[in-house]
């Protein structure tokens, strides 16, 4: 069994950058990652947010992240975490692979995209249903989609999209959008979108791929169908906390608690970035709370005496 100072699951910003401190910190360490280091950053086409880089692709900043926590020593596998708990002190950490020990646990497994729940959701997923405007978008060159949602992700989205589709329908359960002003501006002052107000999705339908979406007015109950060929859901999120949460207080959204070192209830096991709850998602909050989730659990560990 290989043993580690610190196991850290999830390799997205907040993961690699705490795999950066400790790696420099001279702890072994070990990041765990089940699909490919970057996490949702691997979903974006641009980043002007992050500092130091005025414009970064998602997946060159996640490649530039692992390389930098290579560099220091960090460990990283490609495993899915199955389960985690705590024996004699220790943290025992079994992937599909493998069955890992260590002093301290970070998690840092982000979350998934909510889904709307709704017939044809699934069974058009990958034909016209996406959660991922930047892998799927191009498929979608001058035809009419839809995005469904109201907050920065959606608003953000339905801008990129219309790089690729000749028309964007924005779906909003309501008659305000929740994201930001200037993403705002920009959606509504772009020629290609229109906005649907006080609308639902209730059904997505077509025989291959998608045909059309059924709407439901939610103030005058009527339905109208929308006939695209793309629907892009953002309608939130859902952290991956559920792995843990037999002993992990978490909050009414699902999103684990920590304290302002990112110490959970349970001694020992430390989280970051969007598993637990973030005013704003941001690669630089999650970045910042990886930092601190390393330090804390370096200290942790040093108090053990297990460092
Ligand atoms: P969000 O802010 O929670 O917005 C979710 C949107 O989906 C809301 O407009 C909500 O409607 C709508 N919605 C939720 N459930 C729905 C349902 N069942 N049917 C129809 N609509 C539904 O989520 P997000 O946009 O994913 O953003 C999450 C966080 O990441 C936010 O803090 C955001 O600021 C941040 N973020 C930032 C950026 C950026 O800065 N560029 C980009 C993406 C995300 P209501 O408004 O009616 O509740």
């Amino acid at each position: 069994m290989e043993r580690y100072y610190i196991i850290i699951v999830g390799g997205g910003p907040a993961g690699l950058t705490a795999a950066l401190y400790c790696a420099r910190a001279k702890l072994n360490t070990l990041v765990l990652e089940k699909k490919m280091p970057g996490g949702q950053i691997l979903n974006t086409e641009r980043i002007e947010n992050c500092p130091g880089f005025d414009s970064i692709s998602g997946l060159e900043l996640a490649q530039r992240m692992e390389q930098h926590a290579r560099k220091f020593g960090a460990n990283i596998k490609l495993e899915e975490v199955k389960e985690i708990h705590s024996e004699k002190g220790a943290k025992v950490v079994k992937t599909t692979q493998g069955v890992y020990h260590a002093g301290a646990v970070i998690l840092a497994a982000g979350g998934e995209p909510r889904w709307l729940g709704v017939p044809g959701e699934k069974e058009l997923l990958g034909k016209g249903v996406s959660y991922c405007a930047l892998c799927d978008g191009p498929f979608f060159a001058e035809q009419t989609i839809a995005v469904v949602g109201g907050g920065d992700a959606a608003v953000g989205e339905a801008i990129y999209l219309t790089k690729f589709a000749g028309k964007v329908y924005l779906i909003h359960r309501r008659n305000s959008l929740r994201a930001k002003k200037e993403l705002q501006e920009e959606l509504l002052n772009n020629p290609k979108v229109e906005v649907v107000w006080d609308s639902v999705v209730e059904n997505i339908e077509g025989k291959h791929t998608v045909e059309r979406i059924m709407l439901k007015n939610v103030k005058t109950s009527k339905n109208s169908p929308l006939e695209v060929s793309g629907v892009f859901i953002y309608i939130g999120f859902v952290p991956n906390s559920n792995l843990f949460n037999k002993n992990l207080e978490l909050d009414e959204r699902g999103y684990i608690k920590t304290d302002y070192k990112m110490s959970t209830s349970v001694e020992g096991v430390f989280a970051a970035g969007d598993i637990r709850f973030q005013l704003a998602k941001q690669i630089t909050n999650a970045m910042s709370d990886g930092a601190t989730a390393a330090i804390a659990a370096e200290a942790y560990l040093k108090e053990k005496g297990l460092v």
